[in-house]
């Protein structure tokens, strides 16, 4: 039987998400075991659109309209493991897309914050989320430059578009001891996944790899 078809003309997720698994994120270091269950459990493939949806186990990101993307399994795997989602954790998200890495976060941590520029992705992801039962997340449409104030300080801050700062606002709503991961770099170029760690008020920043990501642009 060809692989992630079940025979009947059906497609078998399930199966296609546990090659995912095994083959583009453990051999490539994900070894966070949270990370790993949260990997195989949501169903990717309902965060894409339809036409998307048999490409959704595929190693790349993906269009979600609105020129939008869908991160790589991989870089949500990562930016996941790199922030050390422990169940008790309070987390914000900046570009909440089609929902799909605030899901993975919601299956590990105590609750997820995610805010989206754009109304028409937020208010869908906002739809799909619930209807998934993620009670756990808020979304929120607004520019994510100025974070969550009323819900700060977050143990952990997850930024999934390409800024050219670090926004001041996120730094401080990050909690001591906190950890946040931020692709930095000039629009139209690749960029730094900056991991940023504050300890005892002191602020450190370590680069991580070279990523792609789409622009943090802003609300004026
Ligand atoms: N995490 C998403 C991937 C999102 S792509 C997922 O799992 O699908 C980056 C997203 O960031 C885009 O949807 C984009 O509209 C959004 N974005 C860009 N600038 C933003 C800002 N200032 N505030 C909030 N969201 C922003």
């Amino acid at each position: 039987m060809l692989l992630g078809h079940t025979g009947l003309g059906q497609t078998d997720y399930a199966a296609m998400r546990k090659v995912m698994v095994e083959n583009q994120l453990k051999t490539r270091g994900i070894y966070d075991k949270s990370t790993l269950k949260a990997m195989s459990k949501v169903p990717r493939h309902l965060f894409v659109p339809k036409d998307q949806q048999i490409y959704a186990y595929a190693d790349s990101p993906l269009p979600i309209g609105q020129k939008q993307t869908i991160s790589q399994p991989y870089m949500v795997a990562y930016m996941t493991q790199a922030i050390k989602p422990w169940k008790n954790k309070k987390v914000l998200e900046i570009g909440t897309g089609s929902g799909y890495q605030a899901a993975v976060l919601a299956e590990i941590v105590d609750s997820v914050h995610t805010i989206e520029i754009i109304p028409e992705l937020g208010e869908a992801a906002k739809k799909l989320l619930k209807d998934l039962g993620y009670e756990n997340v808020k979304v929120r449409v607004g520019d994510g430059y100025h974070g969550w104030p009323e819900k700060a300080p977050f143990d952990a801050i997850i930024v999934t578009a390409g800024a050219e700062e670090i926004p001041k606002p996120l730094v401080e709503q990050l909690k001591d001891g906190g950890r946040m991961v931020i692709p930095l770099g000039p629009n139209h170029g690749v960029r730094d996944l900056i991991l940023l760690t504050k300890k005892n008020g002191k602020i450190k920043t370590k680069s991580l790899m070279a990523v792609r990501f789409v622009p943090f642009t802003r609300d004026n």
